[in-house]
């Protein structure tokens, strides 16, 4: 590469849209089409500009769907049994929740119910909402609010950091009770693993540029 093609970019004034910032040294790039499958990366410091995804929704929309079905055992099966002194146990996620609220700790229960049900909900419904319209050529209305409120729920929705604290507890609690697994919990697991599927998939430059249309 000559030292010249690593230059910035001039400021041609038609091509103002394909101008991109690097994240990494903050190079004004103007972005050369490039083939599905392919990266754009800088010139200067080689780092990844943009990602031209074969399937830019597609796939993410499959995984988004495809974890519907482990909700639906979060929602509707044991998390975890406990049995102590033949007393057995067993609870649900939104039990936890509703419980950790009417035993005197209603704001734990309330991020419980937030972080681990309430918000991965809404970026999945949100992901299919905007997705599946997009796979078949259309806009849904206030596809793009839906998606800003999606993305920015998504440090909110902490799906990992809950199952890392349940087995946490499930090691404290072997020496006391014996403690099952239920398919709840092989279930948040699955969605879990799902929706950073569905997330790392994702090609959101193509998705806003789609979607911004309907906005304007
Ligand atoms: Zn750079």
């Amino acid at each position: 590469m000559s030292p010249d093609s690593a230059r910035p970019a001039p400021f041609p004034e038609n091509s103002l849209e394909n101008l991109q910032i690097c994240k990494q040294c903050d190079l004004v790039v103007e972005l050369e089409p490039v083939d599905k499958g392919h990266l754009s990366v800088c010139p200067r410091c080689m780092g990844v500009m943009a990602r031209f995804h074969v399937h830019p929704f597609e796939t993410s929309l499959a995984f988004a769907l495809t974890a519907l079905v482990p909700l639906i055992a979060v929602l509707g099966t044991p998390f975890l049994t406990l049995s102590v002194g033949g007393l057995r146990e067993s609870s649900t996620v939104l039990g936890t929740a509703v419980a950790l609220i009417q035993k005197g700790f209603p704001s734990i229960g309330i991020l419980v119910l937030m972080m681990t049900l309430v918000l991965p909900m809404l970026r999945l419904f949100a992901f299919i909402y905007v997705l599946a319209p997009l796979a078949w050529g259309s806009v849904s209305p206030y596809a793009w609010l839906v998606f800003r409120t999606a993305e920015t729920a998504t440090p909110w929705a902490m799906l990992d950091v809950f199952l890392i604290g349940v087995l946490v507890a499930v090691i404290k609690l072997l020496d006391l009770a014996s403690v099952e697994a239920g398919v709840g919990l092989f279930g948040f697991v699955a969605l879990m693993l799902l929706m950073v599927a569905a997330s790392a998939t994702l090609d959101r430059e193509t998705v806003w540029s789609r979607i911004r249309r309907d906005a304007v």
